[in-house]
């Protein structure tokens, strides 16, 4: 190509200055299109060859194509042609899939050549992948790099890869970016002049050129916590600078998802305001247009740049996580920061491609696309503002749209070509991203060669067209569907990357801190009643520190509120239930209104971490409206089936009055969920919190009668569970307990229930949850980066002290070593301190008696299993930490495998095959959540048919349910099988009335049946 480009190079190439705007672009397009269509279609879209094929295949039916990148994707870690030509046979062999009878043949043939046909499709995948992607040899990448020179072309490398797990990855990772810049320096410095594209009317620019993702360089990035995670970078980062200033290279930070994105905005500032960078080395940042945030970001960095009187190089993009963006804000309640139509991103590029221009004083711009029609407005903008067309670059994606850059390097513009280098495995996630950019609907390539799109078409304006995304469309109408017939939405966690969100918790600790040891009586009628003796709530992080003094209730105070709970209960009950339900909703208004206040506290009186707090809050909101929403569609009666003659009417009414034990854990959220429950279904309550965590339950009583609740439908009391916990569980005048906590506990309440003393008016119904002893298996093709990162969350989140937590991990055997050997290295790798700081996120557990029990189960653990880690935990006599403490070798009969240990210790145990795995996960008398990460379609089917628990987590982590989505409970000893949050809750407070009516009077009857 070098010597064609060379002859055809064009000294002015815009003949058109001024003038008419979308003329001039179409000239460009023209133009480009033109050179591109006499240079053939690209390889890449070749029919021919398996490539062509099953892009076509992909691009024509969308269960294909998701069955064939996650094939594509969990292909490298398959080791042999069996186990290929298995999955192979799991993906794509299935009736569900779309497939033609050519391609149902072949694949009926790998059970015969399974063998053959495996090692061959892996060599094509590879093949496909080294599309996309240069290896990590030496040889290979300087050759690459080498005839890209020669062709004119400048290049950026990248190291494959992102996210990493572990701080020792973080560091390989810092090394490796330090080893590829002086490998390169050497190589390229023997290349003689520069290529064209580094030639500049400004003047030479760098040759060498790296594009650093910043997820690679540190493990723990917290949206809580952005300072640390700034040092840490920072600290990684700079002999990287160092050594590129040495070396004359270029810096540029590519932009990741948008969790990192005002992480990655402000380290590019802070790090390159060090006066050590302030003249170098020369950077640059990507910026994504299909963010609606992106213009604001271009405009500061600008300034930023202006400032400082710097040269910064941005690199305009569109982004490559749209689908990914889309989802997570969806799952999560958050608004989606990507534009919904593709239109709207192009419109944005051309907005922002005008911006930089028009700031070329200032900035370099590259533009990175592949577009012509966004290629060919940059250069009719850069005409009509009279910017030199070398002053800016276009980059583009090695193995992408060769015949673009062939034309743009006939124009005689400037072309840098981003090559990763690297191993294929941790490429999987580039080489699925340029899949699904190759295969979307909404792609210029695939408009251009696969859709043979017109020129009219691949050149109109993003501001002609207007037409909706439809898929956007569609999964947003589902949601809005089932919130609009439940009349439900969950509350959204806060989002930490945001300053002021983190602001307000920081503001909300310290107001706390200046308000500890005050005293909480106890609420009965709505009345505070002081008690004459009073517990010290503790900071779990600091036994010394008084969080609040809580009422002690005596037998007598139980009495007496049960006793105003008993006069209460039959006029709440008559309250219209539309009433009851507006009182929850306006409940959860007061919780999110004290949002941050709340997750003070239970960062510091439970030793939660900001995130786990925020999530309790937030979940108690949801319980409120959950279950007020469900009150409501309960509340219509119900005909039972219908004769003439004669209604049958179904109604609910409440149980009377009923005890609610909350636990420490989940402190607002658990005593919440069984509170509202009870209340909305017109029961009265007493409610006893947990004896460590009385602060937060004292706020949501005064938060209760704020809402409005009538004096004696919910009484407060604090105090010891064994004393009048179990006093009120054994009294004939209570109709309900409603229970949370411990196996010991629940099942003495269980029994307690169960007698019938004199004067009992019902059967006392009794909602237990329990324990668990959950267990996740990590299937020999599972995706490692998620499955320790998943494994990590799960059995360490909250310190272990939750039901759901991970305790026994089973690991098939040929993943173990690698698997125990990476998590390992991640676990140690977590911040373990204080939960008041934000970047732990492991804290203190609940109490004294809680650590030393724990700490007695890891002594048994020493001796029954081999301990492979033990990690630090801060020293000091008064705080109550547990190292987070992982053992390997465990049998199932050890007591670590059996009992709960509710705290930071996991279990590890090797399982020969998937169903040893099965059986090892079902060895337990709990049954509350358990998971599976795996890439087997035929796996995870047995996962969801056999492993034996109410919660089943596949392929994320085992904790974490949310309300209405993941209702939540188990069976076995962890519980009665009941769902908090799920729709037959509220039946538990609940009886069933069926109300017969005759409607025949002499012989004449209605005729409607009332439907
Ligand atoms: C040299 C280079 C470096 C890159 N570096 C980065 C980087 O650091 N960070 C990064 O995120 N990406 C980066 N990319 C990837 C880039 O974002 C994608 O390759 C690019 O978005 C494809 O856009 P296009 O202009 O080539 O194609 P087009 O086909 O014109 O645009 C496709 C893009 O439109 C957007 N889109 C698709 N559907 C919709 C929709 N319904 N609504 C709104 N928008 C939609 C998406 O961004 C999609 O990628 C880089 C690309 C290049 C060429």
């Amino acid at each position: 190509m070098a010597a064609s480009t060379q002859a055809k190079r064009t000294k002015d190439p815009d003949p058109k200055v001024g003038g008419d705007l979308e003329q001039s672009v179409r000239d460009w397009g023209g133009k480009i299109l033109g050179l591109m269509d006499a240079a053939g279609a690209p390889s890449l879209f070749s029919r021919k060859g398996l490539y062509g094929t099953l892009m076509e295949w992909a691009m024509r039916d969308e269960q294909f194509k998701t069955q064939l990148f996650r094939f594509v994707d969990v292909l490298p870690t398959l080791n042999s042609s069996a186990e290929i030509s298995r999955h192979l046979k799991e993906y794509l062999d299935n009736d569900q899939v779309n497939l033609s009878p050519a391609l149902r043949v072949a694949l009926k043939a790998t059970s015969v050549a399974g063998g053959l046909f495996g090692g061959g499709i892996k060599s094509q995948v590879t093949g496909m992948a080294r599309m996309f992607m240069i290896g990590s040899e030496e040889k290979e990448i300087v050759a690459t790099l080498r005839k890209l020179h020669e062709q004119g072309i400048a290049f950026t490398v990248d190291i494959l890869g992102e996210a990493v797990v572990s701080e020792p990855e973080a560091d390989q990772y810092a090394q490796r970016y330090l080893d590829l810049m002086n490998m390169l320096a050497r190589e390229t410095g023997r290349w003689g002049p520069p290529c064209r594209s580094d030639v500049t009317p400004r003047g030479e620019i760098p040759r060498l050129n790296v594009s650093i993702k910043i997820s690679a360089l540190y493990s723990q990035i917290h949206p809580a916590d952005p300072d640390t995670a700034i040092e840490k970078l920072s600290a990684r980062l700079r002999p990287i600078l160092r050594r590129a200033r040495e070396l004359g290279a270029f810096i540029n930070f590519d932009m990741e998802s948008y969790v990192l994105k005002n992480l990655t905005l402000r380290l590019f500032k802070s790090v390159f305001s060090e006066p050590e960078f302030a003249d170098g080395p020369a950077c640059g940042l990507a910026m994504q247009a299909y963010l609606k945030d992106c213009e604001a970001d271009l405009r500061d960095a600008v300034s930023w740049a202006r400032a400082r009187k710097r040269r910064i190089a941005v690199r305009l993009v569109k982004g490559a996580y749209w689908d990914y963006e889309t989802i997570v804000a969806q799952q999560k309640g958050w608004p989606i920061p990507v534009f919904s139509r593709k239109k709207e991103t192009d419109a944005c590029f051309e907005r922002l491609s005008l911006y930089l221009l028009e700031n070329d004083d200032v900035v370099n711009a590259a533009f990175g696309t592949h577009n012509v029609r966004s290629i060919a407005h940059a250069l009719a903008q850069a005409s009509r503002l009279r910017v030199h067309h070398r002053n800016f670059e276009f980059q583009m994606l090695y193995g992408m749209a060769d015949s673009i850059k062939s034309a743009l390097l006939q124009l005689d513009c400037r072309v840098r070509e981003y090559t990763p280098v690297g191993e294929l495995l941790p490429g999987m996630a580039y080489l699925v991203r340029r899949l699904l950019e190759n295969t979307s609907n909404e792609g210029f390539l695939a408009n251009k060669f696969a859709k043979g799109a017109s020129r009219e078409e691949l050149l109109c304006s993003p501001l002609e067209l207007a037409s909706p995304t439809p898929a956007v469309a569609v999964k947003n109408t589902a949601i809005h569907r089932h919130a609009a017939s439940t009349g439900f939405v969950n509350e959204p966690p806060t989002d930490f990357t945001i300053p002021k969100e983190r602001e307000k918790v920081r503001v909300a600790i310290q107001k706390l801190r200046g308000a500890l040891g005050q005293r909480y009586p106890l609420t009965i009628n709505n009345k505070s009643v002081q008690t004459s003796e009073w517990t010290a709530s503790l900071s779990p992080a600091n036994q010394k520190e008084v969080i609040g003094y809580a009422g002690k209730a005596t037998i007598g105070e139980a009495e007496a509120a049960l006793a105003a709970a008993r006069a209460a209960q039959s006029k709440w009950a008559r309250v219209p239930v539309e009433e009851r339900a507006a009182l929850l909703n306006r409940l959860a208004d007061l919780l999110r209104r004290e949002k941050p206040g709340l997750t003070a506290i239970e960062i510091l009186e439970a030793g939660k971490s900001w995130t786990e707090a925020d999530g309790d809050v937030a979940e108690s909101i949801d319980f409120c409206n959950f279950y007020a929403a469900e009150m409501r569609a309960l509340a219509v009666p119900q005909q039972t089936q219908w004769v003439p003659g004669e209604s049958n009417v179904q109604h609910w009414s409440p149980r009377g009055v009923g005890v609610v034990i909350a636990p420490w854990n989940f402190p607002l959220a658990i005593l919440t969920g069984m509170m509202s429950a009870a209340v909305v279904a017109g029961n009265a309550v007493v409610i006893k919190p947990s004896e460590q965590t009385p602060v937060i339950a004292a706020r949501l009583m005064e938060l209760s009668m704020e809402a409005g609740l009538p004096a004696g439908v919910v009484n407060l009391l604090t105090g010891r569970g064994s004393e009048i916990g179990a006093h009120l569980v054994a009294h004939p005048q209570i109709d309900f307990v409603a229970f949370t906590g411990s196996r010991e506990v629940g099942l003495k309440i269980w029994e307690t229930a169960g007698r019938t003393p004199p004067g009992q008016a019902n059967l006392k119904k009794v909602v237990c949850e329990m324990g668990g002893k959950n267990c996740l298996i990590v299937d020999s093709d599972a995706d490692m980066d998620e499955a320790v990162v998943g494994a990590l969350q799960s059995a360490f989140g909250y310190q272990g002290q939750k039901c759901s937590a991970l305790s026994r991990l089973v690991v098939l055997a040929d993943n173990h070593e690698k698997f125990v050997e990476r998590l390992v290295a991640a676990t140690s790798s977590l911040c373990v301190g204080p939960a008041e700081q934000p970047g732990n996120i492991i804290g203190p557990v609940i109490d004294r008696e809680a650590q030393q029990r724990i700490l007695g189960m890891i002594e048994t653990g020493r001796k029954e299993a081999t301990l492979v880690w033990q990690g630090r935990a801060p020293e000091g006599a008064d705080a109550c930490y547990v190292p987070p403490t992982i053992f390997t070798d465990v049998k199932p009969g050890c007591r670590i495998f059996r009992e709960e240990i509710f705290g930071p210790v996991l279990t590890i145990t090797r399982a020969g095959d998937f169903d040893e795995a099965l059986a090892l996960a079902n060895d337990s008398e709990f049954a509350l959540s358990g998971g599976c990460y795996s890439r087997s379609p035929v796996n995870i089917e047995r996962a969801r048919n056999e492993l034996v628990c109410g919660n089943l987590y596949i392929n994320r982590p085992i904790t974490g349910a949310i309300v209405g989505r993941q209702p939540f409970g188990g069976f076995k000893m962890s519980g009665g099988g009941t769902k908090a949050g799920g729709r037959e809750y509220l039946q538990h407070f609940l009886f069933p009335r069926v109300v017969t009516e005759n409607c025949m009077r002499r012989g004449f009857a209605p005729t409607d049946d009332g439907s």
